[in-house]
């Protein structure tokens, strides 16, 4: 299986080309229900072929931003378009659309291949062609052997898989994915990750895909859009989102963070904690901003390091260790910073242990400034 993904290929990345015609154009959508605003006057456009997540707590908008694209509920306000035709109007079943629910929805009573035959049967097709088409999906979804299976003689990943391939077997333009993986367990979730995205990339197919995994969504995306109460806070790709977050919000929401409030001091961020040069975006002199440090840019010593540009005193408060990774809560003043060491080798590491006095450093360009 490749396990490469359009992200990282250089030149996939039509939404910077603005010659690019987007496949979906979602305009100024608020969708009510009585007095909720689930979305609140969004548009974004996603391209053919991205692999685009939908991200965000529960009860930011996610399904309901889905459920939209697939046509189960009426717009409130705006318009979106698939494929430069309006789905005003347009029924789920009409639209160059399919989605695969979190429950897969398999016939228990159907074979594996009956199942996948499903949809091609009731859109009238030939016997051939759909003997054919299943075994391309079959094939696709590497299930060939378990071709005459029923769901319930089949592993969850592999269930997983038969629900990918029914969704597939119609060639829709873009397949809506809701938690399409939440049923499996860890590990086996990263497996099946890999297997999406080489399937995503294999049919060419427009993938959107709600989770509120934020790994799950770094992984597999070509452009992840963060949700906030109806709102996208961020539309970028994985590694934008995780190293120039456009607000505390999101720079909180995926993975871990330090965020050190303070002010603008020139090039500094000046903080209770002390004064931290930065790369500081125009703002006006004592206006509020915030310095975010991922731990992993944070270096932890017992003795001041020499060349650091920022370095601050600390003690140890707690210690994580993840077996992989080791975090540091170190206590500087009454702010509480993590640090996270890599434990590349087995041996223990340089003895830095709970209530020790230690130095947290970094680079003037470890963090990034936030206004928002
Ligand atoms: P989760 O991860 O929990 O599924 P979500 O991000 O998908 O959450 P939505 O299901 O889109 O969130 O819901 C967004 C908001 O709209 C929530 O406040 C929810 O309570 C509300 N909502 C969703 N569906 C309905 C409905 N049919 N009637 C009334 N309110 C609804």
């Amino acid at each position: 299986m490749g396990l490469f993904k359009p992200m990282n290929d250089p030149d996939f990345a039509p939404w910077n080309d603005p010659s690019a015609t987007p496949l979906i154009k979602v305009e100024g959508v608020t969708k009510r229900y009585g007095g909720v605003v689930a979305i609140d006057n969004q548009s974004v456009d996603i391209y053919e072929r991205e692999f685009f997540a939908l991200l965000g707590p529960s009860g930011c908008g996610k399904t309901t931003m889905m459920r939209l694209l697939g046509g189960f509920e009426d717009i409130s306000e705006g318009s979106i378009s698939i494929a430069g035709q309006d789905m005003a109007g347009v029924p789920p079943n009409k639209r160059p659309v399919n989605m695969m629910f979190q429950s897969y929805a398999l016939f228990p009573h159907m074979s594996v291949e009956q199942n996948i035959a499903f949809g091609l049967k009731r859109e009238g097709l030939g016997q051939v062609e759909i003997r054919d088409r299943v075994s391309e999906m079959l094939r696709l979804v590497q299930l060939q052997k378990f071709a005459s299976r029923k769901p319930d003689q089949l592993s969850g990943g592999q269930r997983q898989r038969v629900a990918l391939a029914r969704a597939l077997a119609k060639a829709p333009k873009l397949l809506l994915l809701d938690e399409p993986l939440g049923a499996l367990d860890k590990k086996l979730r990263q497996e099946t990750q890999f297997e999406l995205m080489d399937i995503q990339e294999k049919t060419g197919t427009t993938f959107v895909i709600v989770t509120h995994d934020q790994e799950e969504a770094m992984t597999v995306a070509s452009r992840v859009a963060v949700m906030d109460e109806g709102r996208i806070a961020q539309i970028a790709t994985p590694d934008v989102i995780y190293e120039a977050p456009n607000s505390r919000y999101v720079a909180d929401f995926i993975g871990d963070v330090n965020l050190i409030e303070g002010h603008a001091d020139g090039d500094a961020v000046a903080a209770k904690i002390g004064r931290f040069p930065s790369s500081m975006p125009k703002m006006k002199k004592g206006s509020e901003c915030c310095l975010a440090l991922r731990p992993e840019k944070l270096s932890i010593a017992k003795s001041k390091p020499t060349k650091a540009t920022n370095a601050i005193k600390g003690k140890v408060l707690d210690i994580a260790y993840l077996g992989n990774i080791t975090t540091y809560h170190v206590s500087v003043g009454d702010s509480i910073l993590r640090a996270q060491v890599t434990n590349a080798s087995r041996k223990a590491r340089a003895g830095i242990t709970w209530d020790e006095d230690v130095w947290l450093s970094w680079t003037n360009t470890a963090g990034v400034v936030l206004t928002a």
